[in-house]
This record gives C-alpha cells, structure tokens and sequence, in this order.
C-alpha cells in the first residue's frame, strides 16, 4: 500500500515525487493535441477510479503535482465509501475552451484502455459528459456517462442523499437522537447539491437559514418551503458562516474554512458537500479545541462516486441510495474514534481508511487466474 504523501517540493526529481504512487502514465499525441498524465496512486482495494480534469496548467510540473495530490486523495475517498476501487485520477493539459476536440478525448479513451483496466474515469473540473462520450467510443473503462449511453445519470442525487446521512450522523452525535428536526442548519449554496439537501430538511421539517449568489435559487426554496413542515430563512452571502445555526452546512465551494473566519464560527458542527471545506487541514485542531464537531467532507461527499463505482454493475438508482447509507456509518465511526483517541476527525478518517485498506491487502491473498473485474458486465 503506497500512502505516502507525494511532495509538491520543487527541489524532488520525478521519481522522488511519485515515490507514494504505483504507476504514472505520461499521455503524448502530437495528432490530436493530447497531453496528459494519469496517476494511479493505490490499487489494494481494486482498479483506480478518479475523474479527469482539464486546465490550462502552466507546466508539466504543476499538472503532476495536481494528478499526485488527487490520486491520492481518491484512494482514501474510494475506502470511506467502501467501494471496490482504489485512487487515481487524470489530467489534461490545455484550456477546456478553447482545446477540446472529440479526437483529443478519442486518444485520451485509447491511453485509457491501454491501462487494461486498472483505470476507470469521468469527469471532473473542466470536463463533461460529452467529453466523456467520446472517450467511451474507445473504452470500456469510463463511469459517469449520460443514462442514454448506459451511465447512470445526475451524481448530485446520491451526493445530496450522502450529505443528508452525514447531517443524521452529526445531529445524532450533538444531540442523541438523529432527528434532523430538532437542529438548525445555514447552507451556504443552493446548487445541484445543496437545493437538494435543504429540500430534504425542509421536508423533515427543519429550521434553515440559506444563502446564494442566485436569486432564482433563493427564490426557488422560499417556494419550496411553502409546502413543506420547515421554515426557511434568506440570509447575506457574507453572514451564512456566522448564522446562529447548530450546523454550517457548506455546499458551495472549497476553502470557506480559513485562519480569519474560525475563531468567529458560532455553530455546533460542520457538514457539507463542498470538497476541500478547510483551507488547511491543520485547522481540524483548531475546530476541535473550539469543540466544534467537523465532519470530513470526503466522507459525507461520497455519495457521487458511489454512483458512479455502483454503474458498473449496471445502473440501479435504488441500489445506489441504499449503499449511500455507508456514509451515516462512516461518520459516526470518525466522531467515536475522534472522541475515543483525542484525535482530530481529519486523524481519525485518515486512520480508518488505512485500516480498510490494511485489512483488504491481508485478505487479498487468493489468485483466482482473473484480470477483468468480475464485476464490470461491460466487460463481457
Ligand atoms: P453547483 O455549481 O451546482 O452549486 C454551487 C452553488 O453555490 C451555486 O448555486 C452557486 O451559485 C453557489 N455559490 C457560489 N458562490 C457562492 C457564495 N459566495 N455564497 C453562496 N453560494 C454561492 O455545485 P454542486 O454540484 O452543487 O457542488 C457543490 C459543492 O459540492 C462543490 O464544492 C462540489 O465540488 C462538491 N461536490 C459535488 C458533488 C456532486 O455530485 N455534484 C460531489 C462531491 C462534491
């Protein structure tokens, strides 16, 4: 298991930099335009699953530190969700309006399939489905495609649906009970995800303060709210993080978590979809001396890429939802081992990954004569 945490030091040759990673796979096609690099940073748990990003990196050396970091970041993102897959992730280099072409995903899908399946991959920042349809038309090895085409559709469902489970998790842990009406919560964004989730409060007849910088989204969920048990209530952009509520729910961007706002965060806990919450995870201690109850945002986020993990059994939306219910489990482990050891939640849902992944390497130990994934009914 390779869990080392790749450098972004300048001063490291190549080969130190991957030293964490399995398999690093430089894409070149002077034909098409293609430049990109997949990393492929642990396999213990199965293939590599991550989506790929497109951006106009300024040098090869930042597009490697972005793929190290994010593989990586997959592979314990893949043992929270207990999906069989472990981490990786792709990117290419170029601006994703103004350098895509169906031939550049055409090539990229053939480094894909060159990879036999120990890659899977979709999209990510700067990529869409389209992309990805292209890239489909050269291998199997591609999730998160349109329902027409097989996919499984809209990932914000499962991801809302996971967010509601990790708020359950979080209301149980500060209350005793996982009635999401007896707290209040401020979600900052009201996009795919965050609409979503503050629907489902409403609907259990919650109290939420809201905040969007897109009034027909606000106006949306005050209708919204007309017909449902719970209250809503409009609130500045600037104020949702400093809102009287029990839970900051952040479903917007990254980062809204910094060393300016956290002394002034008067909420109980934290959980939201947004990925990166914390500017820096070394916040996570400043949280807990606060008392301030964070849930890991790459644990309560996951119900997309259970999505997207679960579609290549075939698209099942009902199976998906019930899987997505791992999530609730996963909080509350994190919140117990936190408590239990004095760690951070940060600590304890990096330990309880590594623990996973130890104990499937020691099981992983019967040859069975197979290299496709069993699992993968394209693959036949
Ligand atoms: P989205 O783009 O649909 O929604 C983001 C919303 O935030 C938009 O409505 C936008 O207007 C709003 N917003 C932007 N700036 C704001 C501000 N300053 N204050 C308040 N609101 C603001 O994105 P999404 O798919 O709903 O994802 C939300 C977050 O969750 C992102 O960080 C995303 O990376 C993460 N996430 C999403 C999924 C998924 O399945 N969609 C999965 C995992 C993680």
């Amino acid at each position: 298991m390779n869990t080392l945490n790749p450098s972004t030091n300048p001063t490291l040759s190549i080969m130190e930099k991957i030293a964490g990673h399995e398999q690093v796979v430089f894409c070149n096609d002077p034909v098409s335009g293609l430049q990109a690099i997949i990393a492929i940073h642990d396999t213990t748990l199965g293939p590599a699953l991550g989506g790929c990003r497109m951006a106009p990196y300024a040098s090869v050396d930042e597009a490697l530190d972005d793929v190290l970091r994010l593989s990586r970041g997959m592979t314990y993102k893949c043992a929270a969700a207990d999906v069989d897959f472990g981490g990786g992730k792709a990117v290419i280099i170029g601006n994703p309006a103004t350098d895509k072409s169906p031939e550049l995903f055409r090539a990229f899908g053939r480094f894909v399939d060159s990879l036999g399946g120990r890659f899977y991959t979709g999209t990510d920042m700067g990529t869409t489905m389209d992309d990805f349809v292209h890239a489909s038309r050269e291998t199997s090895r591609i999730v998160g495609i349109p329902e027409a085409f097989g996919g499984s559709g809209d990932s914000s469902i499962p991801t809302a649906e996971g967010v509601v489970y990790g708020l359950r998790a979080t209301i149980e842990t500060l209350f005793g009970s996982d009635d999401l009406s007896r707290a209040t919560y401020a979600i900052q964004g009201l996009g795919k995800v965050g609409f979503k989730v503050a629907e489902k409060l409403l609907l259990a007849g919650a109290t939420i303060y809201v905040s969007d910088v897109n009034e027909a989204a606000l106006a949306a969920i005050v209708t919204q709210a007309e017909m449902a048990p719970g209250t809503v209530r409009v609130v500045s952009p600037h104020e949702i993080h400093l809102t009287d509520a029990d839970v900051f729910v952040p479903c917007a961007y990254g980062g809204v978590i910094h060393a300016q706002n956290i002394a002034l965060l008067p909420c109980k806990a934290i959980c939201g979809s947004a990925n990166n919450q914390l500017a820096d995870e070394q916040l996570a201690h400043v949280l807990m001396d606060r008392g301030i109850l964070y849930a890991p945002d790459y644990i309560v986020n996951g119900g997309g890429l259970i999505q997207v993990a679960d579609e290549l059994y075939g698209a099942n939306h009902e199976r998906v939802l019930l899987k997505t219910r791992h999530i609730y489990d996963a909080v509350l482990e994190v919140f117990k081992e936190s408590h239990a050891e004095n760690i951070t939640t940060v600590e304890a849902a990096n330990r309880m990954c590594e623990k996973r992944m130890q104990i499937r390497a020691k099981h992983n130990n019967i040859f069975t004569n197979t290299t496709k994934p069993k699992w993968d009914i394209r693959n036949h």
